[in-house]
């Protein structure tokens, strides 16, 4: 299983050097998060020693369990939140996580500003946004972006470093990259998160600055 892993992350690198070639992209500017959400320990184990640092969960809970106790063996860890976040859990979500790539609406928003007030922290965030406007989806709708965004900064300062996306799964993920692309140049955001196991070389050609992979390099996770 820890051949398999290094081998896919080997695999991975070298995809994302292609891309990054291809587009006219530095491989130093594209940051690699291996979403270990729902993967056996041992999985994550054979990340770590292969030396990758860049780690992305959706649950608090369990990215806790998961990481805390390993803080102190690997101090350059960066653990990024991917998922959704409620506000009963911002307050640990601030205290264990590096970068928070769903801000998606006002409250949440709040919280996080909240709680890096009350335990000093300032964590560079990502707002999601819907470019697909759908409904069962989180983010921020494309037409309420410059007053979220406003909001955030100005009335929260919260330190929004970019723009994130999950694509529907049915269209072509180029145009919802090339729009978020578009939305964060418009507002003077530098970082893109987006592009999966999947897509992640369409999303590096369009500007991502982080890509989350997780299948492609983990295999197949345990189901929800
Ligand atoms: C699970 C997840 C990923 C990784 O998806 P893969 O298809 O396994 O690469 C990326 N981003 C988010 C937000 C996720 O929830």
């Amino acid at each position: 299983m820890s051949d398999s892993v290094q081998a896919s992350i080997h695999h991975i690198h070298s995809r994302m050097k292609k891309a990054a070639i291809g587009h006219d992209r530095a491989l130093g500017d594209v940051t690699l998060i291996a979403v270990s959400k729902r993967q056996p320990d041992e999985r994550i184990e054979a990340a770590l020693s292969f030396g990758i640092r860049h780690f992305g969960e959706n649950k608090v809970q369990e990215a806790y369990t998961r990481w805390e106790g390993r803080r102190g063996q690997y101090p350059d860890l960066t653990l990024h939140l991917v998922g959704p976040l409620q506000s009963n859990k911002a307050k640990d979500a601030v205290a264990l996580f590096d970068m928070i790539h769903s801000v998606d609406r006002e409250k949440i928003a709040r919280v996080l500003s909240d709680e890096m007030g009350k335990q000093g922290r300032d964590i560079p965030c990502f707002v999601q946004v819907n470019t697909g406007e759908e409904p069962q989806k989180s983010g921020i709708a494309v037409g309420a972006l410059d007053d979220f965004l406003q909001y955030c900064r100005g009335d929260l300062k919260l330190n929004i470093a970019g723009l994130m996306v999950l694509p529907p799964v049915d269209a072509p993920p180029a145009l919802h990259f090339a729009l978020l692309r578009k939305l964060a140049r418009r507002h003077h955001l530098t970082q893109l998160s987006m592009g999966m196991s999947d897509d992640f070389e369409k999303a590096i050609a369009l500007g991502a600055t982080h890509i989350r992979v997780g299948s492609s390099i983990f295999g197949a996770r345990a189901p929800v």
